[in-house]
């Protein structure tokens, strides 16, 4: 193996996924056709920004179009560009089969750095971004359904599904032409917080399984397990959050571009986002060693690393001191090829992010059925639900009434079982089962098959069967 070169991200997704197919028994050819990416669109744009135009450059690929529409985020970072972008967007093709999503595989990116800009200048330029990419059906609700990613939230969305509409006033299905929307403009609850829930719903779902964890050397559950993560924005603090304040992790290290905050005793993950947010990054804040050379916190010990910031974080200058035995990718791509096969020789469980992942263009999917069928979860069936828990539970009391009150129910069990589901209880429903049932299919091929030693290879399998079942059905 040579260890002296990287390869670029896309290489590094491509590498992973010829690991992959080596052991399949794809038709000739397929195997060229479903890793290639379909068509990258590059655009540069000017807007009239301070006086003077500014000239921007921005990207949307489509790597494959198997199932339409295709989906995937658009990025905001000043890092972004053409190979990047493909290796996200090959990366959303395999995800989207992996949690049957049926989506084909996109992505896009465009080359700014959003804190350089105040709230009216991001607007237009996402305005006129969305304009070059939607009047070439790049975004559209039956072709390409962009979502957030890094540097981009819901208010983007908004902007993006607004200019949508203006271009297309008789689109009744408008609004599905972008996810990751605020409520009151189509979204869908559950949305913002759906990639880190994920990762959580990820996490117990392997620790589920003690064969699993023995391959960790872990035992027990999630609770008083120590987790550093990098980066505190949309997918890394949800995940911390609820794995602290649900199931009794610690969060012992975070890490930011401005350095790593570390404290043994664990960090209140909400007390340094309210600190990032009001002073631009961890520096300062009290309760906690700050280690400038933020990155070098990803070789500490701990029980659970989660990378949540961007690509090739772990690579092949730190993946020997890396201690954590357990890895979970909750960033697309922060394990780079050749780290990836320093980490597994080491014996470290690596979930890959194909899957860790996968939670935001899940919720994403239930967000776009929900702009389609024009109605919120659950307001058909709730109160149904509730009037038929009404009845039962009546009836049990009558019937312990006539045994003389022979038993009664805790005022605890009948609040939450006359309680019908609303929206946001079924879209965690909805992205706990998918968790649930995805790790489940690449489990069983780690641990069926004796070519296959670890879960990033078992989830390559599983959706590259998919992947080309879709092929196969189309004729190909
Ligand atoms: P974000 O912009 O909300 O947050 C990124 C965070 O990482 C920020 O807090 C930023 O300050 C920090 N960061 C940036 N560079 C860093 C560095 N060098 N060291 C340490 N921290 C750094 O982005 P996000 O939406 O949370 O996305 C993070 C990752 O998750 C990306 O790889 C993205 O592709 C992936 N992802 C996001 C979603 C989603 O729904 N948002 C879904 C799937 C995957």
């Amino acid at each position: 193996m040579n260890r002296t070169k990287e390869p670029s991200f896309r290489e590094s997704v491509d590498m992973m996924y010829s690991r992959a197919v080596a052991v399949m028994d794809l038709p000739p050819g397929l195997e060229e056709k479903i890793k290639v990416c379909n068509a990258t669109y590059t655009v540069r744009f000017g807007v009239r920004l301070r006086g003077q135009i500014q000239t921007f450059t921005g990207y949307r690929s489509v790597h494959s179009e198997h199932m339409e529409p295709v989906k995937g985020g658009i990025r905001y970072a000043m890092g972004v560009n053409q190979d990047e972008v493909e290796a996200l967007a090959a990366l959303m093709t395999y995800k989207c089969a992996l949690v049957e999503a049926p989506f084909g595989g996109s992505k896009g990116g465009l080359c700014i750095d959003p804190r350089q800009y105040d709230e009216h200048e991001l607007e237009l330029i996402t305005r006129r971004f969305a304009y070059e990419l939607a009047k070439r059906d790049l975004i559209h609700p039956s072709q390409n359904v962009p979502a957030p990613d890094m540097g981009t939230g819901e208010r983007e969305m908004a902007w993006i599904a607004d200019q949508y509409r203006r271009m297309n006033t008789t689109d009744i299905n408008a609004a599905a032409c972008v996810t990751g929307k605020p409520i009151n403009a189509g979204g869908i609850q559950g949305r913002t917080e759906a990639t880190g829930r994920g990762v959580q719903y990820a996490l117990r779902e392997f620790f589920r399984h003690e064969e699993d964890k023995a391959k960790a050397g872990l035992t027990g559950t999630l609770e008083g397990k120590r987790v550093i993560v990098q980066g505190l924005g949309n997918v890394g603090y949800h995940a911390a959050k609820f794995l602290a304040s649900e199931d009794g992790a610690i969060v012992t290290g975070i890490i930011e571009r401005d350095g790593a905050l570390v404290n043994p005793d664990g960090l209140d993950v909400d007390a340094v986002h309210a600190w990032i947010a009001k002073n631009g990054g961890v520096t300062g804040f009290p309760d906690a060693k700050h280690v400038s050379e933020g990155a070098t916190v990803l070789e500490e010990e701990c029980d659970i690393l989660i990378p949540a910031a961007l690509e090739g974080v772990i690579n092949l200058t730190n993946a020997d001191r890396v201690k954590a035995p357990l890895i979970i990718e909750a960033a697309n791509g922060p394990i780079t090829s050749g780290a990836d096969d320093v980490l597994r020789e080491k014996g470290v469980v690596i979930i890959p992010d194909m899957y860790a992942n996968a939670g935001g263009v899940t919720v994403s999917y239930f967000e776009w059925v929900k702009n389609l069928s024009h109605i919120r979860f659950g307001r058909m069936g709730r109160r149904q639900e509730e009037a038929r828990h009404e009845l039962i539970v009546s009836e049990l009391q009558r019937l312990s009434q006539n045994l003389g009150d022979a038993w009664t129910m805790t005022p605890d069990f009948k609040a939450k079982y006359l309680k019908g589901a609303d929206e946001l209880e079924l879209v965690r429903s909805g992205l706990d089962d998918t968790m649930r049932k995805a790790y489940q299919d690449m489990r069983e091929v780690w641990h069926s098959r004796d070519d296959v030693d670890d879960l990033r290879m078992a989830s390559y399998i599983v959706a590259i069967t998919k992947v080309a079942a879709s092929y196969r059905a189309k004729g190909l």
